[in-house]
């Protein structure tokens, strides 16, 4: 059968905000922390080779929604960091809910991003509640309460110094009660909050319907139920404490380093304990959500992004393009979903394709590929993963199958850390240091001249040259530390 045989099946795609793989139980995790995700998975087909196209929550929502590569709509940034410029490259761009509500699709999403990412939706619940917005597709309000709020950010840091501290503390809750910033629970639902208004736009949808839910708990500060966080769920992970101490005094900016530190209160199992908890509780949650979805629906769980607890020096964040940052789930199940683990990667630009493609609407020129066509076509994936980052640095890489290639765009430090995150060119030998502590570029100078030329081939395929490329966009970055 093809995907036409299932026309107007609903369509639920559930995004994990920050999950590792070793936090997905039949991936690299532990047994018994995701069992809802891992049966959707094994009655379905998992990508166990999964990459984000980019570290950060808005592009990386984006490639999902688009088909594109970052670097193909120009968007690149997450947040206040987003350009009118990059905003404005996805003018005309279609995304997926517009070609499934075209398709006669009920669409509603449950996340407090907007601005773009509620583009088709008929139903998107924000920070206050659910509204209509299909009427406003373009409405900016948001961002402008971003935009203003970013002013009075800056200039609250640059009086840090003269600010009594407790001061300081009230104007960055203020701050982040307003732009609710990643990174703080103050703005964000929790997973059951998540969970009760997704069942409640179900009930109200006439089918067919494409729901799409957002689940925050696994970002950082990881407000995990107490109920949840144990020991039994921390994956073996290979720590060394003398070096994660030598990396938190490495920050050089003492407002992430403070942040750092407030998360490590109780040390880092205790923070490891509430990572896996959060994961272990949005997995409970999604179980919940899923016994009010048909069981002939298409269902797809995925991360935008994956998380450095610790590694690189790199604490409860996910900028670098290490293995712990880009490597994400990405599960679809469904009535003609099966098959055995495909070979090759699959990309988060896959999503939109795939999700057409299982329900028979056609979709744009993207640059993402159809996974479960290709599958059944007995094709293999992607022979190598691309991805980006912006936010904090400019660094772009690839994985191929036995090595990463990590370049970095320019000599600046991490606009967060105020440190340098690895070298400017950097080669990981995956079999033999899969956590990617040895740069061995200089040792392997042929591998790595071969990851350079296989990066400038990806970068040519997937850049059409009317579209914004990236040096354009990165050039107009006002680079600012976040409070
Ligand atoms: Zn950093």
């Amino acid at each position: 059968m093809t995907g036409d045989d299932y026309a107007d099946r609903d369509v639920v795609v559930v995004v994990i905000d920050a999950l590792r793989t070793d936090g997905v139980g039949h991936l690299d995790g532990v047994s018994g922390v995701t069992p809802t995700i891992d049966a959707l998975a094994a009655s379905g087909v998992t990508f166990p080779s999964a990459y984000s196209c980019i570290n950060t929550t808005d592009p990386s929502l984006t490639t999902m929604e688009t088909g594109l590569f970052p670097r193909t709509t120009g968007l690149v940034h997450h947040g206040q960091q987003v350009t009118e410029r990059e905003a404005a490259g996805l003018s005309g761009v279609p995304v997926l809910a517009e070609c499934l509500r075209s398709a006669g699709y009920d669409t509603a999403a449950v996340d407090w991003l907007g601005r773009w990412h509620q583009r088709g939706f008929d139903a998107y619940t924000g920070r206050d509640g659910i509204h209509d917005y299909g009427a406003h597709d373009d409405d900016r309000d948001g961002a402008d309460a971003e935009s203003l709020a970013g002013r009075v950010a800056d200039a609250v840091n640059d009086h840090r110094d003269v600010l009594p501290d407790t001061l300081f503390r009230l104007l960055r809750a203020s701050y982040r009660r307003v732009v609710g910033s990643p990174g703080d629970k103050d703005a964000v639902e929790d997973a059951e909050t998540t969970t009760d208004r997704a069942i409640d736009l179900l009930d109200r949808m006439d089918r067919p319907r494409y729901l799409f839910v957002h689940y925050w708990d696994v970002h950082a500060p990881y407000d995990t139920p107490q109920e949840f966080a144990c020991d039994a769920l921390v994956p073996e992970l290979s720590v060394d404490e003398a070096q994660v101490r030598a990396d938190l005094d490495r920050i050089e900016n003492d407002d992430r380093r403070r942040y750092v530190e407030e998360i490590l209160e109780d040390g880092l199992s205790a923070a490891l304990r509430q990572y896996y908890g959060a994961v272990s509780y949005v997995d409970a949650e999604l179980a919940r959500l899923l016994e009010h979805v048909p069981d002939d629906a298409y269902v797809l769980v995925v991360a935008d992004h994956g998380e450095s607890l610790f590694e690189h020096g790199i604490f409860f964040e996910h900028h670098g393009l290490y293995e712990v940052n880009t490597h994400v789930p990405f599960v679809v199940d469904g009535p003609d979903v099966s098959g055995d683990t495909p070979s090759g990667f699959a990309q988060l630009c896959d999503l939109m394709p795939t999700v057409l493609g299982r329900v028979g609407v056609d979709h744009p020129p993207v640059d993402g590929i159809d996974l479960c066509e290709r599958l059944e076509a007995g094709l293999p994936l992607r022979d190598v993963a691309f991805a980006e980052e912006a936010q904090t640095q400019r660094r772009q890489m690839i994985r191929t199958s036995n090595y990463r290639y990590i370049r970095a765009l320019d000599d600046s430090p991490c606009s967060y850390c105020g440190v340098r995150h690895g070298d400017e060119t950097e080669l990981y030998d995956l079999a033999a240091d899969p956590n990617e502590r040895a740069n061995v570029a200089r040792e392997h100078p042929d591998e790595t001249a071969r990851h350079h030329d296989r990066l400038q081939t990806v970068l040519e395929e997937t850049t059409p040259v009317e579209r914004v490329r990236i040096s354009q966009t990165l050039d107009r970055v006002a680079r600012s530390p976040r409070l």
